[in-house]
């Protein structure tokens, strides 16, 4: 279900000039934005012996069920324990139907190695502690399975949060790196990617001289990469700040970089990485000359379509800044206004410099403001969450769920001209209905 959040005590809006000279629009209103179990849906694809026990309502469950379009007969990695009236009346033990559960569940499926306990806006409202439950849990089913928790609530989280808090739950469980292995430096990857561009950026480093590079997630959560003094961290997707905190805590340096989106984004991420790890930009030009010819190739057809075509970003997955830069600059499009529910200013720096002079940022949302000032400005396209998708869509706006942008491979090279495409496509089927 969408979060819909009101916080009236603030500030309608104010105005911050601060993030690299662009003004910025700080919102806080009602939001219109996924919560964080939605993570769950990619997460769970990409750690194969995990599996995630949300702990919520029969709503947290059809969220999860229809967003994961997963067939009843197949056997997912992920499923929902259901607080029902008893529970929420304090009538029941909650603790103790969960223990049975989960030991229900393990029983069934020795696959898992690692069980997320996962929170709810029902488990937050019933105070449930989930971490004393894992740490119980951990005990009573250790070595086997190792059982953690996050909350993926709507009134703690948005949608990809959820997996910002995820990873952090994960960090500390990997190992410490050995102390004789600190001064050399070791590269790490953070942030879940498809497994097509993880085995192509894997193929990229080898190519570049790097080939002992970590993932977080791996493919197997419970065979963690080590952090520490010397792990060279590199951020993959935008929205991991408790993650980046969590390493950083442990001993990680984040490594300053856009992000891997488009050609120009994948190229400087690289030579980024390449730069921290002592290795030289033209290993980097020379590695990377073909994959980018391919795509700039590829890109050159989409720019001829989609240049000077006007772009509206409402607030939802925080992969919006990256995403108006590559619009606009391998593109050609017209921001008009790029929402994000967060902006981290450290994070986003380098993709902040890159955006077009008087780009209009706005950080937050309160939604019916930002609806107007959508409408005032008239874009061509619209990149929104899927409750404001159908409203738009019937008042004449061609939209793009920002979901999606989160569900398909688009980092690297290969990938740049399907991001490109996932713009061009609502853009081409509003022409052939204007038609
Ligand atoms: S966690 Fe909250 S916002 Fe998310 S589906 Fe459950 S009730 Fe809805």
């Amino acid at each position: 279900m969408n979060a819909r959040i009101p916080i009236q005590s603030l500030p309608a809006s104010t105005t911050d000039a601060s993030c690299a000279d662009l003004p910025v629009l700080r919102e806080r209103g009602q939001r219109e934005v996924f919560c964080g179990l939605t993570g769950i849906v990619w997460l769970h694809r990409k750690m194969q012996d995990a599996f995630f026990l949300v702990v919520g309502s029969r709503t947290c469950a059809h969220l999860i069920q229809s967003a994961a379009g997963v067939m009843i007969f197949a056997e997912p990695r992920f499923a929902t324990a259901i607080i029902d009236e008893r529970d929420l009346a304090g009538l029941a033990d909650v603790h103790e139907e969960l223990d049975q559960v989960v030991q229900r569940l393990l029983a069934r499926r020795p696959d898992i190695r690692v069980l997320f306990l996962v929170g709810s806006c029902p488990s937050e409202v019933i105070k449930l502690d989930l971490s004393r439950a894992a740490q119980r849990l951990s005990r009573l089913h250790q070595p086997r399975v190792k059982v953690l928790n996050y909350s993926g609530s709507g009134i703690e989280t948005t949608f990809t949060e959820g997996e910002d808090a995820c990873l952090a739950a994960l960090v500390p469980e990997m190992p410490s790196r050995p102390a004789a292995e600190v001064d050399t430096p070791e590269l790490l990857v953070v942030g879940s990617l498809a497994d097509v561009v993880e085995d192509q950026f894997r193929r990229l480093f080898a190519a570049i001289g790097l080939p002992r590079v970590a993932f977080l997630p791996a493919r197997q959560a419970s065979t963690l990469p080590a952090v520490g003094p010397g792990t060279r961290m590199l951020l993959a997707q935008p929205f991991l700040a408790a993650t980046a905190k969590a390493l950083e805590d442990r001993g990680a340096v984040r490594i300053p970089a856009p992000y891997p989106l488009g050609v120009e984004g994948t190229l400087a991420w690289l030579l980024a990485a390449a730069d921290a790890m002592g290795v030289d930009s033209a290993v980097v030009e020379a590695a990377t000359a073909a994959p980018r010819q391919r795509a700039t190739q590829a890109l050159a057809a989409m720019r001829t379509r989609l240049a000077g075509q006007r772009i509206f970003f409402f607030p939802d997955s925080q992969l919006e800044v990256p995403l108006a830069r590559f619009v606009s600059r391998e593109l050609g499009m017209q921001l008009t206004e790029v929402g994000s529910p967060y902006l981290h200013r450290t994070h986003l720096a380098e993709e902040l410099a890159l955006l077009p002079a008087g780009t209009q940022l706005s950080e937050g949302q309160d939604v019916e403001r930002q609806l107007d000032r959508c409408r005032a400005a008239a874009p061509d396209l619209v990149v929104c969450g899927l409750g404001l998708a159908n409203p738009l869509e019937a008042e004449g706006y061609a939209t793009k769920w920002s979901i999606e942008l989160v569900f398909t491979p688009i980092q690297g090279f290969e990938q740049a001209a399907d991001l490109a495409a996932l713009f061009d496509r609502p853009l081409q089927r509003r022409q052939r209905l204007a038609a």
